[in-house]
């Protein structure tokens, strides 16, 4: 509902607290399972459970990690997670809390199930199960094994969680409809044997609960009131209704689907995110390319411009793509009010203004953040013999470039006019090696006292001053749009952009940065937004990861 500014499931939570359906609580939760990173579709999630809780009086936001599965769970990931949703601005308080906390629990419910005579223990195969469901088109047949006795099905329910039998030799189904159109309904599993370590429970355990069953019970005992969940589980729905109802829980949370982010030129399932890690396609989880929120955190996004891009998202039932050029808009957006300004010179080209005096030092004034009068002036010291850009300089310019050329006249940056008189080249290669330019003392601060005029101002660092620094620049991970295809889910990696990472070794920056701190954010002057690299960074050798390029180019 675009009239009213709010999104159909905070229309919904309106009306059940005008209604008082859930005594008129709200209570939402961040369920993740704990088997990766989370990524900017997690984030999405993140702000629409803890932001519902925090626009409603006495709202709460669970933090539930969803650890059924310890195949591919590990406590790092817990650790990772928790650590995000704090960066990202959230707070679940002392509402912490695991399902595998309520394995005891969900076992009795289980049992539960089986003396309603809704629940029985299977024995065929997942092959002869999965032939049993039957299609889309065609019912499903009933396992031989349904009409099994109440005794029959406790007896075997107990031997399983006694380790008896092989993993896969039994699961336990709800006993639903075999021919309902739903192939969901069609007598789900809700407990198989495994024999694997969990993070949490360790050996205690040897048959775990499926998700369906775990999750509606997860949000029932928790006094959930509504779960918000991704469309793929609309039609799972039926399912958490039917397992809630039939065991007459107290609490009955409603479920509500909202369509999942989808961002171009990434993927954003964890599932694909591992393999490109495992296979070194990245240097981790927190690679600056990947769409996770470590990776981006690096990367130097702030928490701000991920909650503004999802606010500005919003929610809806469809799904669509969105263009990661929205989300690179909103960190351009927050960094111009936020980051200091400094000058760097990424490809160094030697200047030598012949008619400065040698070792004269001067301090110039520099301005902040031209947006942010607050954050104050600095110094930058100019010398005798400058960097500045390779690019900034052009032999024979062509028409429209307008910046530094033999002969013509430029302002440095808070300094001076200058001009080329020579460019020195390389005997054997031709290349540049240097520039000799005079400076009129004239224009100290950038202006001519004789009203003169300069096509361009460019940057620059004091030679002796500067520091070294390396600089990553980065571009999407896949140059196709939507890489994971249509069809062939495997494909995608035959996207990866080959060029998705440049390294520029020897930048030369200004001198105040060689203390920077780790994670703060800049940006270099014409340049774009960089942040100091949270791992990588020596001291007094600082590494800089670009965020964005100044120029947004998402379309409004
Ligand atoms: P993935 O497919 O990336 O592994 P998942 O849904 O399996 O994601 P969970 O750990 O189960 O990952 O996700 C926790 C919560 O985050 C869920 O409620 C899920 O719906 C939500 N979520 C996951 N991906 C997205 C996304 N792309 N957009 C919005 N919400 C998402
Ligand atoms: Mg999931
Ligand atoms: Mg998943």
């Amino acid at each position: 509902n675009p009239a009213s500014g709010i999104d159909f499931i905070r229309e919904i939570i309106a009306e059940d607290i005008k209604t008082n359906k859930h005594g008129g609580r709200v209570v939402t939760r961040f369920p993740p399972e704990p088997n990766g990173y989370l990524h900017i579709g997690h984030a999405k999630s993140i702000c629409l459970n803890f932001g519902i809780a925090l626009e409603n009086k006495g709202g709460v936001c669970h933090l539930r990690f969803d650890d059924t599965n310890p195949c591919k769970e590990e406590i790092e990931y817990v650790e990772s997670i928790k650590n995000d949703v704090h960066w990202l601005g959230f707070d679940w308080g002392t509402h912490l809390y695991y399902t595998s906390d309520y394995f005891e629990k969900l076992y009795e419910y289980a049992v539960q199930l089986i003396r309603l005579g809704k629940a029985y223990v299977c024995s065929l195969s997942a092959d002869e199960i999965r032939e049993h469901r039957g299609t889309l088109t065609q019912p499903g047949k009933d396992s031989p094994y349904r009409t099994r006795t109440i005794e029959e099905n406790l007896d075997l329910f107990t031997r399983m969680r006694n380790g008896e039998f092989a993993d896969g030799a039994q699961v336990l189904r709800a006993k639903i409809d075999m021919s309902s159109p739903n192939l969901n309904m069609r007598d789900p599993a809700i407990y198989r044997i495994r024999r694997t370590k969990h993070h949490r429970t360790g050996d205690t355990w040897c048959i775990y609960p499926m998700y369906d069953f775990a999750h509606c019970l997860s949000d029932s005992i928790e006094g959930i009131t509504h779960s918000i969940c991704t469309t793929e589980f609309e039609n799972h729905r039926p399912l958490y209704d039917w397992i809630l109802d039939t065991l007459g829980v107290e609490c009955h949370p409603q479920q509500i689907e909202f369509a999942r982010l989808n961002l171009s030129y990434t993927v954003m399932s964890k599932r694909k995110l591992l393999e490109l890690v495992e296979e070194k396609q990245v240097s981790g989880w927190d690679d600056p390319r990947m769409p996770t929120i470590s990776g981006m955190r690096r990367r130097g996004y702030t928490p701000e411009a991920i909650r503004n891009f999802c606010e500005r998202i919003g929610v809806a039932k469809r799904e669509s793509m969105v263009d990661i050029a929205l989300l690179e808009h909103f960190v351009r957006e927050d960094l111009n009010k936020h980051a200091l300004r400094v000058m760097a010179v990424l490809r160094p080209l030697k200047v030598v203004i012949v008619n400065y005096p040698e070792g004269h030092v001067e301090e110039l004034e520099c301005i902040n953040n031209p947006e942010d009068p607050n954050m104050g002036t600095r110094k930058a010291p100019f010398s005798r013999v400058l960097y500045i850009e390779q690019d900034d300089f052009c032999e024979e310019p062509p028409k429209k470039f307008f910046r530094l050329a033999p002969g013509r006249e430029v302002r440095l940056r808070y300094a001076y006019f200058i001009t080329c008189i020579k460019a020195i080249k390389d005997e054997v290669t031709g290349e540049i090696k240097e520039l000799h330019c005079t400076y009129d003392q004239e224009t100290r601060g950038g202006s001519a006292p004789d009203g003169r005029k300069v096509k361009s101002t460019i940057h620059w660092v004091s030679a002796e001053h500067s520091i070294e620094a390396e600089v990553r620049l980065y571009d999407h991970l896949f140059i196709k749009e939507s890489p994971c295809g249509e069809k062939d889910e495997t494909d995608f990696k035959k996207f990866l952009n080959p060029n998705s990472l440049e390294i520029i070794a020897k930048c030369r920056v200004e001198p105040g940065l060689a203390d920077a701190k780790p994670g703060s954010r800049y940006q270099f002057e014409r340049i774009g937004y960089f942040c100091v690299d949270a791992k990588d960074t020596a001291s007094k050798k600082p590494v800089f990861n670009r965020t964005a390029l100044l120029r947004d180019t998402w379309a409004k």
